[in-house]
């Protein structure tokens, strides 16, 4: 199974991919993820990302497929892969097709988690990010047992700098003009679809799940 999770930054399609990693057994690949481990273990890579990421920007294209294809050729993508974040732009997308193709392969399904950014922008001013281990919680919607402490390992939670308000609007409009053009494209292959995700989490993995069967 091989799908692409599609959506504004904030709109819960990270924690929709790990749902659906976790229920059907695939791995869950972020690029934002992979750039932020680069960026804390202070590789060359995270150098050049950072530079992107801390002004909203998107890193290019020729450094993420870099990065995204080596992530491919690992074992644990044998049986499919949900990918969230990746592809961003047509080139992205693009080139996607064309290395599953070149081995006989294609996604299965992109699915779109639709929020407006009104509520995009309430979201991702409440996110709060643990320092050390990277778990994510919100001040309103998951909010961690002990205020400003990770749950998982007891780091200290603070505000990612990409989820800081002016570069949230930034990355916004980032998203409008080169990710948004993607719907179109995954429509156009057939394998497009919706859900409305303001709903639930649960209700939003619910109706996730019930379009594979
Ligand atoms: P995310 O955690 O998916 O919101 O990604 C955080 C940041 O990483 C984005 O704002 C971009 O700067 C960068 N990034 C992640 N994935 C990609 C991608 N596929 N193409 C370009 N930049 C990316």
């Amino acid at each position: 199974m091989k799908i692409v999770m599609l959506g504004a930054p904030g709109a819960g399609k990270g924690t929709q991919a790990k749902m659906i990693a976790a229920k059907y057994g695939i791995p869950h690949i972020s690029t934002g993820d992979i750039f932020r481990a680069n960026i804390k273990n202070g590789t060359e890579l995270g150098e050049k990302a950072k530079q992107y990421m801390d002004q909203g920007l998107l890193v290019p294209d020729e450094l993420t497929l870099a990065l995204i294809m080596d992530r491919f050729a690992k074992d644990d993508c044998a049986n499919g892969y949900v990918l969230d974040g990746f592809p961003r732009t047509i080139a992205q997308a693009e080139a996607l097709t064309e290395s599953l193709k070149a081995q006989n392969d294609a996604l299965d399904m992109a699915i779109d988690v639709d929020v407006p950014d009104e509520d995009i922008i309430e979201r991702m001013g409440g996110r709060r990010a643990c320092v050390a281990c990277g778990g994510t919680f919100h001040v309103l919607f998951n909010p961690p047992r002990v205020s400003g402490k990770c749950d998982l390992c007891g780091g200290e939670l603070s505000i990612r700098k990409d989820d800081l308000p002016e570069t949230v609007k930034k990355r916004l409009m980032v998203y409008h003009e080169q990710t948004q053009p993607l719907i179109d494209y995954y429509k156009a292959e057939g394998i497009l679809r919706t859900v409305d995700g303001t709903k639930d989490v649960n209700e939003v993995f619910a109706e996730i799940t019930a379009l594979f069967e």
